[in-house]
């Protein structure tokens, strides 16, 4: 079964509908989720938990579908490197089931490696420098790009680019995520039978995007990944600050405060949280990537990654910046800018209780 809720059958469809309903006001996505919500759980006899993550998404999702299952369970699996504010929200929140992976983050760097540039280059890193008889076809597409047809595939081939680290005085994995994340979870599954709500958005990539039209929408019911419904996939980044806001809802104070401006809304802290030693992606940013920030909101996370997991000299052997950058002094936003409205914080005392201004 899938989300026909609005009645798409098709990809395009599915993209269609998902373009205009990202433009809903908020009141109209609440109540469309909400029917996504009731249609799982009576699809599923209620046997559901909510994905939670300690992050903003999760959180309004979880306060989402508490406003009518106000016992479902909410599942955190512990990958052992969160930042410490959001221990501090997963703490306070009620009714939350941890999961503990088989394998300490420290454990997988030391025994496989450690996560960057992106998961597929990884995997084509490990593909390469494990040669066996039965992955030779495999190898030869990594290195040259030719399949066992005799056509080029650029896009499984290691870019040049990254060729240099087949020979590099460390390892990179891709098995990071798979440990840490996945393998907890199934286990937790097959035990109770429940289905994951999952708080992810289209708007955040193509990745989401394509499976929300390949995948059948909000409620996927028979992916071969697993079933689980994902009723806050045609909201947007806006709609869950503003939904902050309108339930007043506590958050992680890592993300700062949420303030009016330029007629948006936005966070004063870090735009995104997740594993603090990934370094997926930091090739990527312009300006101050996501190991930089480390040394500013976890100094002393910063510092072990670099004498214990070698993160600078893998960094500097990939020309990507590690060393902090210079942000001046940050000061109140009311002060700094007159232009800026503050509308939500977390409460300073660390009570995890909110401010409205
Ligand atoms: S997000 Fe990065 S660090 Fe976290 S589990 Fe996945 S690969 Fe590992």
């Amino acid at each position: 079964m899938n989300d026909n809720t609005c009645g798409q059958r098709t990809e395009k469809e599915r993209l269609e509908w998902l373009a205009t309903a990202q433009k809903y006001p908020l009141e109209l996505k609440e109540v469309l989720s909400l029917q996504r919500i009731r249609q799982a759980m009576r699809h599923f006899d209620g046997k559901m938990y909510v994905a939670y993550s300690g992050g903003l998404d999760s959180t309004v999702l979880l306060h989402l579908i508490r406003r009518e299952y106000p016992d479902v369970v909410a599942v955190f699996a512990d990958t052992g490197q969160e930042f410490e504010s959001i221990y501090s929200q997963v703490r306070a929140t009620d009714n939350v089931t941890w999961l503990e992976p088989r394998m300490s983050f420290d454990e997988i760097v030391k025994k496989y490696g450690i996560p960057m540039i992106s998961k597929k280059l990884c995997r084509m890193i490990q593909d390469v420098k494990n040669p066996t008889a039965r992955n030779a076809k495999t190898v030869n597409l990594r290195l040259t790009g030719m399949t066992q047809k005799g056509e080029y595939q650029p896009r499984w081939k290691i870019p040049n680019k990254w060729m240099k680290l087949l020979d590099a005085p460390f390892r990179v994995t891709n098995k990071c995520c798979g440990i840490l994340k996945i393998d907890p979870t199934k286990p937790y599954q097959k035990r109770t039978g429940e289905v994951p709500f999952v708080g992810v958005m289209a708007e955040e990539s193509e990745n989401r995007r394509s499976s929300y039209a390949r995948g059948g929408g909000c409620n996927a019911f028979n992916q071969s990944r697993g079933a689980s419904s994902r009723p806050i996939m045609f909201w947007t980044e806006q709609d869950i600050l503003q939904y902050v806001i309108k339930y007043q809802i506590p958050y992680a104070d890592i993300y700062g405060e949420i303030v009016l401006k330029d007629g948006l809304l936005a966070k004063t802290g870090e735009q995104r949280t997740g594993c603090k030693y990934c370094l997926f992606g930091a090739h990527m940013k312009k300006g101050e990537n996501q190991f930089q920030a480390l040394a500013r909101i976890e100094p002393e996370s910063y510092k072990k990654a670099i004498e214990e997991y070698g993160y600078a000299e893998a960094l500097d052997y990939c020309g990507i910046p590690w060393r902090p950058v210079n942000l001046g002094v940050m000061g109140c936003v009311e002060c700094a800018d007159t232009e800026t409205k503050i509308l939500i914080s977390p409460h300073k005392c660390g009570c995890n209780q909110m401010e409205s201004k």
